[in-house]
């Protein structure tokens, strides 16, 4: 027997199943979307459908972006022989908010991670491999602190080290397990500045 509406629980089915929201938020979301005025509800579906359909990986650095090449990689005075690898677009847009860094970023969309069988060629590691192909001076890793960030970390440096690319990874003092985007500038800033070479 369906409690209330057979639409309903759909929607909450469909928003239960987004990350971070359980079961209780999708349903109070399903209720609130139920209560708003049609055009707004228009408003938020016709905005998920443009993202999507419009959103896209930058050719250069993989981050997402509107156009082929994103801002920073086609913005003047940044230096592409110099890239820091970062996880996700979050973690970018971290390092981007210090203003302190001139380089390009290499934006790996995760990282390995065994236990889900998230493995090396499930994230951009390939990509970042050819771009290091060109004139590529030093890339900087700059993977979370956690056990997935860390051994990515290793087997990026593994491979580029024997390419003959000095790799240099951010200073600890990040917190282990933390996630870059929740770091402040100050701490980014000083864990760029002091990092080590591999
Ligand atoms: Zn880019």
């Amino acid at each position: 027997m369906e409690l209330y509406s057979g639409y309903i629980n759909k929607l909450v089915d469909e928003l239960a199943a987004l990350p971070g929201i359980g079961n209780k938020s999708a349903q109070r979301l399903a209720f609130h979307i139920i209560g708003m005025p049609q055009d707004k509800v228009n408003r938020l579906a016709n905005v998920m459908m443009e993202a999507k359909a419009n959103v896209r990986y930058c050719s250069q650095c993989f981050t997402l972006t509107d156009s082929d090449v994103c801002p920073i990689c086609s913005k003047p005075g940044r230096n592409h022989r110099l890239i820091m690898v970062v996880e996700n677009s979050r973690d970018l847009a971290a390092y981007e908010k210090t203003g302190k860094y001139d380089g390009v970023y290499h934006v790996l969309h995760g990282a390995i991670s065994p236990m889900i069988g998230i493995g090396p060629a499930d994230i951009k590691i390939k990509e970042l491999l050819d771009r290091c192909k060109g004139d590529v001076e030093e890339v900087i890793l700059a993977t979370n602190s956690s056990l997935e960030g860390e051994s990515t970390a290793m087997y990026i440096s593994k491979l580029l080290k024997a390419a003959g690319i000095k790799v240099t990874k951010i200073a600890s003092g990040v917190p282990v397990g933390g996630d870059l985007e929740y770091i402040d500038e100050v701490t980014l800033s000083r864990a760029l500045d002091g990092r080590v070479e591999l």
